[in-house]
């Protein structure tokens, strides 16, 4: 935990996002870091990006994956927008892996994996995160899960198992465009995703000096 709170400038702000119904929502200004710390250890956060200039353009999965020739992120991937410009680089991580290919939770899949009705889940945190810019089920776009793990074999098989990440990991990008983010930090009980058990992380924005 010493190195993800050890923060080299001045910090803007300070926010710890329990697990279940709740979002975090930032306009993040170039340069800015955007530190993301997983408290407990295994917990996916889901995340949205939107260029703040115009948010009908989005992060975009394919492109990312295609620029970056992976389908991984770690310290170095760039968060491309549907329009080729970089939202976000990843500029710390002390994981080596998190996911884009598992997208968000919500009720209707976990109904359809686990036959349980009204279980709280990420898309629901994005739609009311996003309401309150204005913005709808329309904006959620294919999106970077933090601290999640999904591997895919040779086969092409690929399925979420538990995270690498352990008490204290965290994950730090520097917004390269001004960007809105969306985050969602993932309430799921029922696959590993958030290591079966969803704790809280903190998220720490800051200005290098
Ligand atoms: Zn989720």
């Amino acid at each position: 935990m010493l190195a993800a709170t050890s923060i080299p400038g001045k910090i803007v702000k300070d926010t710890t996002v329990p697990a279940g119904a709740n979002n975090y929502v930032s306009e993040i200004p170039p340069g800015r870091r955007l530190r993301i710390i997983d408290i407990g250890g295994q917990q996916a956060v889901d995340f949205l990006a939107f260029d703040l200039s115009n948010t009908e353009i989005r992060y975009n999965n394919a492109n990312s994956i295609k620029l970056n020739r992976t389908i991984y992120v770690t310290k170095g991937f760039k968060l491309y927008s549907d329009v080729a410009e970089v939202l976000m680089t990843v500029v710390e991580d002390s994981v080596g892996r998190h996911d884009t290919i598992g997208g968000a939770c919500s009720s209707q899949v976990n109904k359809l994996r686990y036959g349980i009705e009204g279980t709280c889940a990420c898309r629901d945190n994005f739609l009311v995160a996003l309401a309150g810019r204005g913005m709808s089920a329309k904006d959620i776009h294919a999106n970077v899960n933090f601290f999640m793990n999904v591997p895919v074999e040779a086969d092409g098989s690929a399925e979420i198992v538990e995270g690498l990440s352990t008490p204290g990991d965290f994950v730090e990008l520097r917004a390269d465009k001004p960007t809105l983010v969306v985050m969602s930090n993932c309430p799921q009980f029922y696959n590993p995703c958030s290591g079966w058990n969803p704790t809280p992380i903190r998220v720490v924005e800051w200005d290098p000096q």
